[in-house]
């Protein structure tokens, strides 16, 4: 489903790689891995996730 621009806040060591795109799908599995308390809303200047801009 389409959100609006979400993007983490905070680098996430763990996630390395998720931190430099912001993803509009609720259901991007690399949006989901986005800790819930590090989830900032807008695009950051960011590029699109590529599993958000081919689905
Ligand atoms: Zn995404």
């Amino acid at each position: 489903m389409k959100v609006a621009p979400y993007h983490t806040a905070t680098p996430e060591k763990e996630d390395p790689g998720h931190r430099d795109v912001y993803h509009d799908l609720s259901d991007c599995p690399d949006g989901l891995r986005i800790k819930v308390a590090n989830r900032s809303a807008g695009m950051a200047g960011r590029p699109k996730c590529d599993y958000c801009k081919a689905h």
